[in-house]
């Protein structure tokens, strides 16, 4: 049983070299294995600000409260560390690394994680299987990181990742954004097959309630100029369906 908590987290983001401005104004979120927590809310509301904030992006700073992962302090581990801890966030892998090859890069984060390297003929078998089910072409292992992946190819390969490795608690940002329906099926499929497989936690950060008919939500958070307006079950996410996010936004924003 793992507990993820987000306690009173307040975070500017860095703009210049003494500009900096107040997104996030008290966040506080508990999720525990096996539950999938909907993040929605408006554009520039500081969804994402948190998932980078959380990932320790260095134009993020936070300024109170802490983020805890089974009682150890997040916040005071390396990226490394957090990976090592369970935690999955999907903006702290390289954007592009041309020259190391995917399936090279894939078991050395699989090392990382499980502190061990996998058979280099087992790895082969559950990568290719893994590519698979996300309907990746299996030429896909042999070229560079990130190098010339398209908007739906790069979400593919987060999910690779998430199954791969197998973490306790994931944040997945957007993870439906830019997908046609096919592709935010497959995606979702692989979400749903992390969720059977093994009882990892997931903070699913959403503008729009698309995804959510795929990746069915425990909780739903409107997310509001810093901080969680309202939480409520999956009806909540209907809801916003059909009144949008109106009455969350400060008149005159
Ligand atoms: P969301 O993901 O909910 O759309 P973001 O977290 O991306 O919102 O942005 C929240 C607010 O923080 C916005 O007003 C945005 O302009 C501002 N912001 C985020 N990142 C930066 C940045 N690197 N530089 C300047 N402003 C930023
Ligand atoms: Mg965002
Ligand atoms: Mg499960």
């Amino acid at each position: 049983m793992t507990k993820f908590e987000i306690r009173g987290v307040r975070a500017d983001v860095l703009i210049g070299a003494d500009e900096r401005e107040e997104i996030l104004k008290g966040v506080d979120l508990t999720i525990n294995s096996g539950e999938t927590h909907a993040i929605m809310g408006p554009n520039g509301s500081g969804k994402s600000t948190l998932a980078y904030a959380v990932a320790g992006h260095p134009k993020y700073e936070i300024t109170a409260g802490e983020v805890l992962l089974d009682g150890e302090n997040v916040l005071e581990m390396s990226v490394d560390e957090r990976a090592r801890a369970g935690l999955f966030l999907a903006m702290q892998y390289p954007v592009e690394v041309p020259g190391v090859s995917m399936s090279n890069f894939l078991r050395s984060s699989v090392t990382a994680v499980r502190g061990e390297a996998p058979k280099l003929r087992q790895f082969s078998k559950e990568l290719q299987g893994t590519m698979k089910d996300l309907s990746i072409e299996s030429s896909f292992a042999a070229r560079g990181v990130n190098e010339g992946f398209s908007g739906g190819e790069k979400k593919r390969h987060e999910i690779l990742q998430l199954e791969l490795l197998k973490p306790k608690m994931a944040i997945l940002d957007e993870t439906d954004s830019g997908l046609d329906v096919d592709a935010l099926k497959v995606v979702s499929e692989g979400i749903n097959r992390a969720k059977a497989n093994t009882d990892v936690g997931i903070m699913l950060i959403t503008h729009y309630t698309r995804i959510l008919n795929y990746v069915k939500p425990d909780f739903v958070h409107v997310f509001a100029d810093g901080r969680i307006a309202e939480s409520g079950g999956p009806e909540l996410a209907d809801q916003l369906e059909n009144e949008g996010y109106e009455r969350f936004v400060k008149a005159g924003a």
